[in-house]
């Protein structure tokens, strides 16, 4: 892992989130934090989008290292079941059934809480690890992001899994460890449980959306979430002049503050195509994120 030593005051982790997919969550995510290693914060990226995560493809880090994300999955030993039936009275999720002579567990309901394995008397019950997907991370650094690094940590469901929550917990969890002046989690679209996982306890929230009808009604939910939660948020234009909504109106209403604005503009296509970073390939690029990394900054320290 890159050492990254650069001075730095405070603590922030800032969550990037979006009420639908598509909107410029990835793209504001990975440029923030290349603006905010280069003002001298050493930054953990973690993406928690674990269906299609795609942040290492923008800020590839050297010599990546993974790790397995497990939970414990009830086995029975029908050899020593006596179909008493506890098990399945204290599931509450409807996880374990006893069809005829035999209990089965279903994994997708299971919510690992161990409970049925503690109430089973005879002790035919036992846990045994089973993956749901795997957190990767490693470090950026050099002169793409000096004077500071970012650490990029990935969280992936494995195909077919439901439990991206755990993963994104796992992520979240590796990040902590690095400790980093800035930590930004790049969070599921939606407000489903994935979307809470990924948000959760962040110091400030920053809602990405575009200007059309779409856009405006998963803002919106996307808003009540934040609030739901208690995190200070703002929102960022993107495509902004491309739809017909009036999201400024409807921050100005809401007393939301527009923390920055993307135009609708050919070239930042082009460069998000291509893996490029705007910042650096297009020339409003840095002023834009410059301006974002001081507007996360200055609704941080109004909420603390
Ligand atoms: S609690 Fe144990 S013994 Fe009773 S039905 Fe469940 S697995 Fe079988
Ligand atoms: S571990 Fe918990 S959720 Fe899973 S089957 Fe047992 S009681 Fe149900």
């Amino acid at each position: 892992m890159t050492a990254h030593s650069a001075p730095h005051v405070g603590r922030i982790t800032v969550a990037i989130a979006s009420g639908k997919g598509g909107t410029g969550k990835t793209l504001v995510a990975t440029n923030l934090a290349v603006a905010a290693a280069r003002s001298g914060s050493p930054v953990a990226l973690v993406d928690c989008d674990a269906d299609a995560p795609n942040d290492a493809l923008f800020l590839a880090p050297d010599a990546p290292q993974a790790s397995p994300v497990e939970v414990p999955l009830p086995v029975v030993d029908e050899s020593a079941c006596t179909l008493c039936g506890a098990c399945r009275r204290t599931c509450a999720y409807g996880a374990i059934r006893i069809l005829g002579s035999k209990v089965i567990v279903f994994p997708e309901l299971c919510h690992n809480c161990g409970a049925c394995v503690r109430v089973c008397r005879p002790g035919a019950l036992s846990e045994r690890p089973a993956r749901v997907g795997e957190v990767e991370w490693g470090s950026v650094g050099g002169a793409l992001t000096a004077p500071a690094g970012v650490d990029v940590v990935t969280a992936t469901l494995d195909i077919g899994e439901v439990k991206a929550p755990t993963v994104i917990r796992a992520a979240r969890k590796r990040a902590a460890v690095f400790n980093r002046a800035v930590t930004i989690l790049d969070a599921s679209p939606g407000v489903a449980c994935s979307a809470v996982a990924g948000v959760r306890d962040a110091d400030v929230l920053v809602l990405v959306t575009e200007p059309t009808p779409f856009g405006m009604h998963d803002l919106e939910l996307a808003v009540a979430l934040g609030r739901d939660m208690g995190i200070p948020l703002g929102v960022v234009i993107n495509r902004d002049g491309a739809g017909s909504a009036d999201v400024t109106a409807y921050c100005t209403a809401q007393g939301i503050p527009i923390l920055a604005r993307i135009p609708f503009d050919r070239r930042v296509a082009e460069v998000y195509a291509d893996g490029g970073l705007v910042i650096d390939e297009h020339p409003d690029g840095a002023a834009w994120f410059g301006g974002l990394l001081s507007a996360v900054r200055e609704l941080a320290e109004e909420e603390a």
